[in-house]
Parts: C-alpha cells; structure tokens; sequence
C-alpha cells in the first residue's frame, strides 16, 4: 500500500501578501505552511515568496535567521516561487542600485517598471506552458526582468518586457498570481513541488 502524502508548500510570512497565497495553496489542494523561521522549513516541498517591499523583505529574512537557510534548500533543490517583491529577491542583480538578496535566479530585475501612473492595473498576459489562453495578471509597482541568462525561460512579456521566468526550480513573477481567484500559477508551482516531494 503506498501511502500519499499532502505536498506541503510553505509562504514566507515576514511581510507582504501573505494570506492570499496561503488561499490559494489550499485551493491546490496542498499543505500551507507558514515560514518566519529556519526550522519552518523543514519538510517543505516548496517555498513562495510573496510581494511586499523587496528592502523589508531582504531584511528581516536576514534577521530571522532565514537568509542562509533559503539558499540551502533552494540549492538542494526545492522549488521556489517568487511574486513580485518576490522576484526581486530571487535575482542575482537590480538593476542600477543595491546589494542582491537570494541572488539564485541568473536575471538582472529592475524595480518599479511599470512608471508612476499605472502603479497598479491588470492585464490579460499569455503565461508559456501554465495559463493555457490568457491569465489575469496584477501589477503593483512591479519590477520587470531586464536580461536573462540562456538557462533561464521567458514565461510571459507585457509589453516587450519579461514579467515571469523560469530557471529549473525556480519560478518568479513580476505580478500577482495570488490577488485574482485564478489558481494556475500555483497548481503549476505545485507540480514542480510534487516533482521534488517524489525525489
Ligand atoms: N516595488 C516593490 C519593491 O521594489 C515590489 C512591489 C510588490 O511586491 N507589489 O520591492
């Protein structure tokens, strides 16, 4: 008899949209998990993180002890979603500015793209190999990806610029997948983490 076990997907909980990604990893049928420390995370199959303000983030994952402990298990292969704020924390620059944080996707992000007056809207955008048609994105100060590297796949542009990319385990966007009631995003994202609860 083969016992199946709830794939658990964690949400940083720091700072941010926290709760509507809690939702929807429900809503996929997986395990949230809230993480505000290094020990939160053992026995995940994935962590999200969220959007919110990239400086605060970058600083109270540091604070809490979970800055090194993230790497480590991004490095060990669980899968990692970043929206957002969340994509900015992920990259390996920003553009212009300050010190990278998680530094794990090989990107260039540049933050607040999208200019003054649309700070906020949402588009209908086509998101490679998950939306299956067009899927309801959410900006808010979005960043966008300014360069890629060549193992790195372009999931969606607006505009001519990347807004969702994907390198192995690792997937980020510039909205918020977590702010409509679609779910498409985070079932994609709990496949990659099925894949690596079956390693
Ligand atoms: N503008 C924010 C930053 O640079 C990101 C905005 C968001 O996550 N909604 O961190």
């Amino acid at each position: 008899m083969s016992v199946t076990v709830t794939v658990k997907i964690g949400v940083l909980n720091v700072q941010g949209a926290v709760s509507e990604h809690v939702d929807h990893v429900k809503w996929v049928d997986a395990e949230p998990v809230l993480v505000k420390h290094a020990d939160d995370l053992v026995d995940l199959h994935g962590l999200i993180i969220p959007g919110g303000e990239s400086t605060t983030i970058g600083k109270l994952i540091r604070k809490y002890g979970l800055f090194e402990p993230i790497i480590e298990s991004a490095q060990g292969g669980m899968p990692l979603f970043g929206t957002c704020a969340g994509m900015i924390l992920l990259a390996k620059k920003i553009e212009g500015h300050e010190e990278p944080h998680l530094a794990l996707m090989d990107v260039v992000v540049n933050r607040n793209s999208f200019g003054r007056q649309r700070e906020s809207f949402e588009a209908d955008i086509e998101v490679q190999g998950i939306s299956d048609g067009l899927f309801p994105a959410v900006f808010i100060r979005a960043p966008h990806v300014v360069a890629a590297d060549q193992g790195v796949k372009v999931l969606a542009t607006l505009d001519g610029r990347i807004v969702a990319v994907q390198q192995n385990h690792l997937l980020a966007a510039a909205f918020h997948p977590e702010l409509t009631e679609d779910v498409r995003m985070h079932g994609y994202f709990k496949r990659l983490a099925e894949q690596y609860q079956a390693k």
